[in-house]
């Protein structure tokens, strides 16, 4: 439904920054009544918060789907045996366990899928002809995080998509690896942070020289990475050699910056598919090792790195594909009119939060209305109906216009 009504709207916004948050997401975030925090690194998703995360994941499940995805859900809880297998259930800090208090049998609760997703394919004899496979899910992670002072961006529970591709060979899996960087663009463009999301040569791991982050440059980030503005890339503060210069060109005029990683891409190679002799039978019917690429991207983070990079002394500053509605109706004092409009835009599909409160005074609704973030305001007040008008501003600019009512919809539709 893309329609509201704020007297109902669950809960009221806050009018002080919650003093527990350190982050500027998380300060905004609670204050506007998008997410709560009930302990540090967990957070509850309320119906605002909860409308933007469901955006965000339409787009990446359309980009993914397009990419030839298959969607999947496994399980957070995991076994003990398969952890074991791969020998991150003792080398990975963040990995929570948990104990059956009937059995005392251990378990994991996943921080990642690749010791699920490797013996699920593994168990279904495959042949040539069944690869390329690619799978995906959208689902909740959860890690040990030493700090969580960043809001949603650092959460101990969090939702990612994570996508895990299945090749015959490497030439094919670097292919497809270059096809997904594409759709890992059009991802952050339609999200509006592509202008400041970076692709990052980073740490490969152990199986392989690179792998490749993306980074959004912002001052709460908590990476470092230096720029190449000649090649639109970046390399990790992590990784660079004493000479500091691009892999790509050369060039060793790079600019540090600060920023966050909203997703990263890994050639796997044969890292998962070995443990747990994930094979696949060749033309000539010999078994050989499917190799690996997996891709994961954060939800949450993308979003709290959205609210970082586009926010002002007042509040969020919501793009328009993500913002949990397109407009936010005011009405001033209580007029008929506004509740027309309401009903008309959203008879015509436009997603609309009406504040209609009748004990909130004119600034508490400006002020909600900035803090909140929605990319068009509309005002109806007794002037404007007097002028036959509306007022319009959007929440990117100071100013205001009056419009004919019969040309809103035009605008609505046309402008960015
Ligand atoms: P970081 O270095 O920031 O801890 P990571 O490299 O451990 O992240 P990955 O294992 O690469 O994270 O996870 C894939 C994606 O999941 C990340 O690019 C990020 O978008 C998201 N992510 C990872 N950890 C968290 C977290 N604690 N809270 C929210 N999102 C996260
Ligand atoms: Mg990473």
């Amino acid at each position: 439904m893309g329609l509201m009504k704020q007297s109902q709207l669950f809960p009221k916004t806050l009018r002080e920054n919650p003093k527990d948050e350190i982050s500027a997401n998380s300060k905004l975030l609670v204050r506007a009544g998008f997410v709560d925090k009930l302990m540090a690194g967990v957070y509850t998703f309320l119906p605002l918060g909860f409308r933007v995360l469901k955006k965000i994941e339409n787009i990446i499940r359309q980009e993914m789907v397009s990419a030839g995805g298959q969607e999947i859900l496994m399980s957070v809880l995991q076994p003990k045996e398969n952890w074991q297998k791969t020998g991150r259930w003792d080398s990975l800090d963040s990995l929570f366990k948990f104990v059956s208090h009937y059995s005392k049998t251990e378990f994991a609760l996943g921080p990642t899928h690749e010791e699920i997703v490797s013996p699920l394919v593994a168990k279904f004899s495959l042949s040539y002809k069944n690869l390329p496979l690619y799978l995906f899910q959208i689902q909740t992670k959860l890690r040990d995080e030493k700090r969580t002072k960043s809001g949603i961006l650092r959460g101990r529970e969090f939702t990612m998509k994570d996508f895990y591709s299945f090749h015959a060979d490497e030439k094919d899996m670097e292919d497809y690896y270059k096809k997904m960087k594409v759709h890992y663009k059009n991802i952050f463009d339609k999200c509006d942070i592509g202008g400041k999301t970076y692709i990052t040569f980073a740490s490969g791991g152990s199986f392989s020289k690179y792998s490749h982050e993306y980074q959004t440059i912002t001052k709460a980030g908590e990476d470092r990475i230096y720029v190449c503005d000649e090649c639109k890339i970046a390399i990790n503060a992590e990784i660079i050699d004493e000479q500091k210069q691009c892999p790509e060109c050369g060039n060793k005029d790079l600019k540090e910056q600060k920023a966050i990683e909203v997703g990263n891409i890994f050639p796997l190679k044969t890292k998962y598919s070995k443990p747990f002799g994930l094979k696949y039978k060749d033309k000539n019917g010999f078994p050989k090792d499917v190799i690996m690429g997996c891709y994961g991207l954060g939800l949450g983070r993308l979003m709290g790195a959205i609210v970082e990079i586009n926010h002002d002394e007042k509040g969020i500053i919501w793009p328009e594909a993500i913002a949990p509605f397109k407009v936010h109706l005011i009405s001033l004092g209580k007029n008929e009119e506004a509740d027309k409009i309401y009903n008309d835009l959203s008879g015509k599909g436009v997603e609309v939060l009406y504040d209609d409160r009748e004990d909130a005074t004119a600034g508490e609704k400006f002020a909600d209305a900035d803090l909140i973030g929605l990319p068009y305001r509309l005002v109806v007040s007794e002037k404007t109906v007097a002028e036959e008008k509306i007022e319009l501003k959007k929440r990117k600019s100071d100013e205001s216009k009056l419009i004919n009512k019969k040309d809103l919809l035009k605008i609505l539709n046309n402008q960015n």
